[in-house]
């Protein structure tokens, strides 16, 4: 071939993307001595002074660490490099063509793959995946050509052998995309799992007769529920039964990898069946639910395809224990919350590499290309605070979201799994008519996490043989799709007609099996042979249940103690230079330790902390800035100014202390905090906290605090210790910055769910998360947090409040006032009693006293009691707030207030007025504003 031709070639944009590999391998060569590669090659790579905008060096070493990476995969690989290195294709233009054809139908194989088990989907017609594309044609059959890096066990092969081999593997029932891989390692990896057996692997009988097991049980539990609660919403699985011995499979593998633990979430779809065919939940108890029977130790309950479970599961590494996760409706909300119990349950097993537990996420074919928080589980995947090891992610791709089966109408992209690209993850569509490619999928899959702890994707591509619901009709909208449904044969009759084929069973067999199967279900044994009594679950409970907020918990301390933690946590080592604003911070806390100043929120806030890991407490703090403080008032986190390395003082107390990680957080808040939320619903030992950077970023994670926080116990009996700081308070940085919507929480309050705190002193904040960690119960706990408090130089406190270890849920009169000159009593919570304090002061006032409510749910109504009695005499009672009357304590709370003010008093209400906006955009108007509902409160009439 001609230079120019070459070049025209090295041009075209196969060249830049398809072969880029085999040239790399090429240029390999020339670099370790131009003379390895023909003349044609080397003339090219003479002109190169760059490759991509890189530097000849710098490309240079990058392809020197592939190879290197290659070279460790083993001869196989080994033998694709070095092949292609040795070949004369670039003398022979056809060699190249066959290369560029191998390299096609690795990249755009998966759209002539046979997927659809309905056959329904059209197939575009991809012409790199033609030999005329490529200036071949069938007299070239007989050829010999040089297979490159085609990780088969020869080095050539003849084109016609190679252009079957090449559609068995990329085009029959696995679809495989993994080009978009960077990583040469990675991608030959793959090529050598994938092509060495023409995606198809030996399968022995056992196996075989494994999976059709599996397939008889998901159809068999299907047929038993449709015909005994027929009409019943069921949410089956029936056309995805694959999923059932795919699973059942992967466990065992997971299991005789070295996993301990396998925690998976999933929405409605086959949920119950997974529950009673993999989790091993008695049949009889699922039929009781169906019969309207309950567990009332369960509070309100949940529908029976929300419901989660736990079991152990025998592999050949031993027993592995399974979460299933509970699951409101909204679809893939699930899979943050898996990920977090997962990081919990890692850490406690002192595992870094995420080999002793396997997150399993089940995904509906809509809702992965559908719902935002999919993306922000991919974005949070590889990173530090948020990182698994890798999730193994199942597409149930029935082809129908909800009711709409159109493409058009569901999504942007080719397929429903492109977003798991952004993280080059490997994506597998698989035909889930073709259980054995799906076992091999799987254990593909599952290698691939455990080697190089990346996500990875499974597309089982299957259909849904009724409705949304079993009382749903779908002929209604997908009339087509039903008709080929009707006609078509659930996946057990077209595996069990396979393996009568090929002589692996004989019918008698078959009818045995599913015999069997009917006759556990008949007799409400558990169905699952692997299934084992819980042993493996690495946390106890116990220690939290049913206590009371009266609770016995003592988280004093005294203050010699804190004054060493005090010393030791503002000890930063001499060659960590710090910022100067940081470092006068870290002066004035050596001050307030050594009892010159009184202690700033900051200071307080990161004692608690000292205090709570100094009694081997573990903390995760993630949030948004929260290793700094979104307001500069943290600093836990310190950076070097030099080096810019990061050293968290907290974690130098002493030799033997609690672990403390502080991230901060991707940007995000459904998905992050879904996260913490499975990560405290799996770890009641470790203070788990989430911080939004203002209180109103809350908004985005609406979803779980409706569907989790604020319910999951009620719902699952599922207990949760969560922690929620979200700043809040009226300071005139406009309607997104003010309010963190107190009343959303004070809304949600029912049921003793949650704890609402509003602490206004440093010494409260010590107290509040101290009591948080040292009380045994496990209630989330929101936090409206300060922001001017955080530097107010009213709000300080002394080392003696902190020792107490005594949370105040209610405060009374701070000043020195005559009880009986008290004509009316302000109650109120936050920033605005400060205030309130001051314009009192001002105003030289003496008949009106201010109360606290740090607590305003759950309401503290003997405190109050105690305090109110002071006041007995007073009939003039006002409750005062800074946000509007529609928002904030007034309307959620009033029926606390009314019950705490002495009988015929009267209470009325100081604050702005009801406002759709939370607060106004001016300064000027809140200036105002603040200064009228002072006034208001303070004004006796
Ligand atoms: P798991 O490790 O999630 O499968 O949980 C094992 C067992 O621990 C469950 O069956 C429950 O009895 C108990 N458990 C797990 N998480 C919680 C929780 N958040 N609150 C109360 N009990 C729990």
């Amino acid at each position: 071939m001609q230079n120019s031709v070459m070049k025209a070639w090295w041009d075209s944009s196969h060249m830049a993307g398809g072969n880029a590999a085999y040239v790399e391998e090429l240029y390999e060569a020339y670099l370790d001595n131009p003379q390895n590669v023909p003349d044609t090659w080397k003339s090219i790579f003479d002109e190169l002074p760059t490759i991509d905008g890189v530097s000849v060096e710098t490309k240079h070493s990058s392809i020197r660490e592939d190879f290197k990476k290659m070279a460790a995969l083993g001869p196989a690989a080994r033998a694709g490099n070095s092949s292609a290195v040795q070949a004369d294709a670039p003398s022979d233009e056809r060699q190249v063509k066959v290369l560029q054809l191998i390299n096609a139908y690795r990249f755009r194989g998966h759209q002539h793959a046979n997927l659809d088990p309905l056959g329904l989907w059209q197939q575009a017609r991809v012409r790199d995946l033609e030999l005329s594309h490529h200036n071949l044609s069938d007299s070239d059959f007989e050829t010999m050509f040089n297979l490159g890096s085609y990780a088969v066990d020869a080095e050539k092969m003849k084109l016609g052998d190679l252009f079957k081999s090449l559609n068995r593997t990329y085009c029959g029932s696995i679809g495989s995309e993994y080009m978009h891989i960077t990583d040469t390692e990675q991608k030959r990896w793959l090529q050598q799992r994938i092509e060495s057996v023409e995606a198809k692997p030996l399968i022995d009988r056992d196996e075989k007769i494994k999976i059709l097991k599996g397939l008889i049980a998901a159809d068999g539990m299907e047929k038993y529920l449709g015909s005994k609660f027929t009409g019943a919403k069921r949410f089956s699985l029936e056309g995805g039964d694959s999923l059932i011995p795919m699973l059942k499979g992967l466990i065992t593998e997971a299991g005789a990898n070295g996993a301990k633990e396998v925690v998976m979430g999933m929405a409605h779809r086959g949920r119950l069946n997974v529950l009673v065919n993999v989790l091993g939940k008695n049949p009889s108890v699922l039929f009781d639910e169906f019969a309207g029977k309950h567990d009332d130790s369960l509070g309100a309950g949940d529908v029976k395809y929300h419901a989660g479970y736990s079991s152990d599961f025998a592999t050949p590494g031993g027993n592995v224990h399974l979460a299933l996760a509970f699951n409101p409706s909204h679809l893939e909300i699930v899979n943050p919350v898996v990920m977090g119990s997962v990081r919990a349950r890692l850490q406690r097993r002192g595992c870094k590499d995420g080999s002793a537990v396997l997150p399993v996420t089940i995904h509906g074919d809509s809702a992965i290309a559908g719902q935002g928080v999919v993306q922000e589980t991919f974005n949070m995947s590889q990173t530090r605070g948020f990182s698994v090891g890798g999730t193994v992610r199942i597409v149930i791709n029935n082809q129908v979201g909800f009711t709409t089966s159109k493409t058009e109408d569901t999504r942007s992209t080719q397929y429903c799994t492109d977003i798991a690209k952004m993280v080059q993850a490997p994506i597998f569509h698989v035909n889930a008519d073709d259980p054995e490619a799906v076992m091999f999928v799987t254990k593909l899959a599952l290698d691939y996490r455990n080697k190089f702890k990346k996500d990875v994707v499974i597309d089982l591509v299957c259909y849904r043989r009724h409705g949304h619901n079993e009382a749903d009709e779908p002929n209604a909208t997908q009339p087509l799709m039903y008709q080929k449904i009707k006609k078509h044969p659930v996946p057990r009759q077209v595996y069990a007609e396979q393996l009568l084929a090929e002589g692996s069973i004989a019918q008698h067999e078959v009818d045995k099996l599913m015999s069997e199967y009917r006759a556990a279900l008949d007799h409400g044994a558990c169905v699952v042979e692997e299934w084992r009594p819980m042993t493996e679950h690495s946390v106890d409970w116990t220690p939290y249940l049913k206590h009371d907020w009266t609770v016995d918990y003592d988280a004093s301390l005294s203050k010699e103690t804190l004054v060493e933690l005090g010393k030791s946590i503002t000890t930063v080592p001499e060659s960590h230079r710090l910022q100067s604003r940081v470092n006068k911070l870290y002066n004035d806390r050596k001050a307030m330790i050594s009892g010159e100043r009184l202690l700033d929120w900051g200071m307080a806030e990161n004692l608690a902390y000292a205090a709570i890991l100094n009694e081997n407490t573990h903390i995760r703090i993630t949030g948004q800035d929260s290793g700094r403080g979104t307001f500069f008032h943290r600093h836990a986190v310190l950076h070097g100014q030099d080096g810019g390395e990061e050293y968290m003082p907290l974690q130098h107390i002493k030799d033997k202390q609690g672990n403390i990680e502080i991230y901060d957080s991707v940007l995000s808040e459904e998905a992050v905090m879904a996260f913490e939320y499975g990560y405290a619903t799996a770890e009641p030992a470790t203070l788990t906290i989430w911080e939004a950077q203002f209180g109103d970023f809350a908004n985005g994670a609406q979803v779980v605090f409706d569907q989790f926080l604020s319910s999951g116990e009620a719902k699952w009996g599922r207990l949760c210790g969560l922690t929620v700081l979200l700043p809040h308070g009226y300071e005139g940085q406009g309607p997104e910055h003010s309010s963190a919507r107190l009343e959303r929480f004070l809304q949600a309050c029912a049921d003793h769910n949650w704890q609402v705190c509003v602490p206004s002193t440093p010494a409260q904040v010590y107290n509040m998360l101290r009591r948080q960690a040292v009380r045994p119960m496990r209630k989330p706990l929101i936090v409206m947090s300060p922001k001017s408090l955080l530097r107010h130089p009213l709000a300080v406190s002394s080392l003696d409040e902190l020792a107490q270890g005594v949370f105040h849920n209610v405060i009374d009169e701070v000043d020195d006032m005559e009880p009986k000159k008290i004509k009316r009593v302000v109650m109120c919570a936050g920033k605005v009693y400060y205030d309130l304090l001051e314009q009192r002061r001002k105003n030289e006032q003496d008949d009106v006293a201010i109360i606290r409510i740090e607590q305003l749910y759950p309401f503290p109504e003997q405190e109050m009691a105690a305090i109110v009695a002071n006041y007995k005499h007073v009939k003039d009672w006002v409750w005062c707030q800074e946000e509007p009357q529609n928002q904030g304590a007034w309307y959620c709370s009033q029926h606390h207030f009314w019950q705490s003010v002495p009988a015929g008093a009267k209470l009325t209400y100081a604050g702005r007025n009801a406002s759709a906006s939370p607060a106004v955009g001016y300064v000027s108007v809140h200036n105002q504003q603040q200064k009228a509902l002072i006034e208001d409160a303070l004004t006796i009439k």
